[in-house]
């Protein structure tokens, strides 16, 4: 009798150990899953690969995987050299995502990389495949959460976020469509909905729809916030939940950044920025993948600009760091509603 309380004991305490461990938040990269502890410095929107050809002719025979290997590498080597820890690999489906590729540089460069599942509507719905217009925002949303139950094609590589792409202006239905299908993903997979968006109206656009369909702004990081010259808007949609996206950084830029990041700041609202240069990549069709921006301005240039601009390494580390590692960690956020 008493050797099976004690068995029994010993197994619910089992339980408990291993039910804690399965509810601890992780981060999903091309490697498998990993602790947000460990992203570490981020950069959370950069290009390894782009194929503007369109979703009807896009495949992975109009580039030789082996030269794009040798050519990006360098590239991430020379980032994490820097002291980037981890990249954000945006290109979306149709677009020229490439999963094994990204496994292989991840393990060649050390960097945690993350691809994603959904589908790009912007520049006149040419990168969303003919199913994608005539599909219910429920049968997409099934192929995406498809991709992260069982992986991306054959690859066995889950997404560590959704990436979906809106037109400017007020959405057109079938980008409406674009963002429900993103919101039913995330009811049921936690991943967070990065949206290629132009100015603040299509961002508050999506953020209602998002709202509409049960999904808090927390999940969603309106990208490329930098296209939106009324600073006040940012201030809006930060206090709304948002993550704020200034993902186009290059050296012509630095005066422009520190005066948005000052904005965020004395709002206090440097908890919901996020920073990157959507930099890269290697142009398919292109000799030799064409001109290659590299991902270091942001650690050469606006970091040292915002040190000098009286940013503390507190501060810093918030943008780079902290930020990345909530918005990116596997959970549901519906709204308190
Ligand atoms: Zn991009």
């Amino acid at each position: 009798m008493k050797r099976k309380f004690i068995f029994l004991t010993v197994l619910s305490i089992f339980c408990v150990l291993s039910c804690d461990r399965a509810s601890k938040p992780v981060i999903m990269t091309v490697n498998g899953p990993i602790s947000p502890a460990d992203l570490g410095v981020t950069l959370t929107h950069e290009h390894v690969l782009v194929d503007f050809i369109g979703a009807d002719s896009v495949t992975a025979d109009r580039y030789n995987a082996d030269s794009v290997f040798f050519t990006v590498l360098p590239h991430l080597e020379q980032v994490h050299e820097a002291g980037c820890h981890t990249l954000v690999e945006c290109t979306p489906a149709y677009l020229g995502r490439d999963p094994s590729l990204l496994h292989r540089l991840s393990l060649a460069s050390r960097l945690h990389i993350l691809t994603n599942t959904g589908y790009y509507g912007a520049m006149n719905n040419k990168y969303l495949p003919e199913y994608a217009k005539n599909e219910t925002a429920e049968q997409l949303a099934r192929r995406w959460i498809d991709e992260w139950e069982n992986g991306i094609d054959e690859t066995g590589i889950k997404p560590g976020f959704i990436k979906i792409g809106v037109a400017s202006g007020s959405l057109s239905e079938l980008h409406r469509k674009l963002v429900r299908a993103a919101a039913l993903t995330h009811l049921k997979t936690g991943l967070i909905i990065a949206a290629h968006t132009g100015p603040a109206e299509g961002a508050f656009d999506e953020i209602d729809e998002l709202q509409k369909s049960g999904v808090s702004a927390n999940a969603f990081i309106w990208v490329h916030a930098q296209a939106e010259k009324n600073y006040e808007k940012h201030i809006e949609a930060a206090k709304s939940g948002a993550w704020i996206s200034f993902d186009g950084y290059y050296s012509g830029k630095t005066e422009q950044y520190v005066e948005m990041l000052q904005n965020m700041k004395s709002n206090r609202l440097l908890s919901r920025v996020l920073l990157s240069h959507d930099a890269g990549w290697y142009h398919v069709g292109e000799p030799g993948g064409g001109n290659f921006r590299n991902y270091e301005s942001v650690f050469k240039e606006l970091l040292p600009a915002l040190t000098e601009n009286g940013f503390s390494q507190q501060e810093i580390d918030q943008m780079m760091v902290e930020n990345p590692k909530q918005a990116f960690q596997i959970r549901v956020r519906k709204t308190t509603q």
